[in-house]
């Protein structure tokens, strides 16, 4: 056996899951596809998380992940391919290797989801964006428009604000989903709010120009000219992995667990927002604790608590 436990996806579920694994004697390994940190490093501003009042996404990711090496080495740029569980082990494809372990934490998050309007693909990385953190200060001095009536749309549209854009957020609803410190904040730095509008087209050549917008209270149309547009509207699960093993996923394609993170399969579990509910960066980190330490029921380890 290359490991005895192997943790896919470096967010704060699967950090903190590595930071309890090694600690508690359990030999991992953590691959992530990409430079690790997920949708939480592209988080401008994180203030519910304890015991930092305010700090950026990126910081809060840098700090998990200096602490998790202090344990062990992460695997960045491997992306798992595939899994296979059979009675004894799993073992795990990935695009440079394939390891045996004992367990396994599927900790992959989740995406952005897509509009799915005309103009959205083709205008991708030309003015329409889902981080602002990532592309507002290419806008800086011009108009963005951000779509969303959820907690991450206005965190972006006050991101981008105090990034120097003038920032209007486009909700399809007469009422925001948002938290209220969240409303209030945007009210305060002047985020402008458009309700009862659809975006229903981003056009442009080879840069976002204008949008057609649809008010659903009137049934008008109109157009605007903007310079970007970020898209804020949810997340999906990449559960795609945990699918191909048989693991049961819910309606919304979340993976279910049970409150010690175990999924319908023996050696597979499952932590942070793939599982769904709160998706916070606390519940994600405490459910990654969980899932490394009920591990060690098939590593032939005993939990001391
Ligand atoms: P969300 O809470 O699911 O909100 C998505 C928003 O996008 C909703 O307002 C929804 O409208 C709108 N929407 C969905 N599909 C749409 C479409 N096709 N066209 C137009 N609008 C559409 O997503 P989120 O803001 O990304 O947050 C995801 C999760 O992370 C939530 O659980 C959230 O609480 C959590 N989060 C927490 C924090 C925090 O600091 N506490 C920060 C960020 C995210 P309706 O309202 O009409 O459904």
């Amino acid at each position: 056996m290359d490991y005895e436990l192997a943790i896919i996806g470096g967010g704060p579920a699967g950090f903190t899951a590595g930071i309890y694994a090694t600690r508690a004697g359990i030999k991992a390994v953590l691959f992530d596809s990409g430079a690790g940190g997920g949708l939480m490093a592209l988080s401008p501003e994180i203030e519910n998380y304890p015991g930092f009042k305010s700090i950026s996404g990126m910081e809060l990711s840098d700090k998990m992940r200096e602490h998790l090496e202090k344990y062990m080495k992460i695997n960045l740029v491997e992306d798992v391919t595939k899994l296979e569980v059979s009675e004894g082990e799993v073992k795990i494809t990935t695009s440079k290797a394939t390891y045996d372990v004992g367990a396994v934490i599927i900790a992959t998050g989740t995406k952005h989801r897509k509009l799915g309007i005309e103009g959205e693909e083709k205008l991708t990385g030309r003015g329409v964006s889902y981080c602002a953190t990532c592309d507002g200060p290419f806008f800086k001095g011009k108009s963005a428009l951000v779509v969303g009536g959820g907690n991450s749309a206005l965190i972006e549209a006050i991101a981008l604000k105090q990034m120097g854009l003038d920032a209007t957020v486009v909700h399809r609803r007469d009422m925001l989903r948002a938290e209220d410190a969240y409303k209030d904040k945007a009210q305060e730095v002047g985020v402008k709010i458009l309700y009862e509008t659809h975006m229903e087209e981003i056009k442009g050549e080879d840069k976002v120009e204008k949008v057609v917008l649809h008010n659903v209270k009137d049934a008008s149309k109109s157009e605007m000219k903007v310079a970007a547009v970020f898209v804020s509207i949810g997340e999906e699960p990449q559960s795609q992995l945990a699918a191909q093993i048989g693991v049961e996923l819910d309606v919304k394609g979340y993976i279910k667990t049970d409150r010690n993170m175990r999924t319908n399969i023996k050696r597979v579990y499952a932590a942070g927002d793939v599982t769904g509910g709160l998706r916070q960066v606390v519940t994600a980190c405490a459910e990654g604790a969980v899932a490394a330490l009920t591990s060690m029921e098939v590593l032939g380890k005993v939990y001391p608590y």
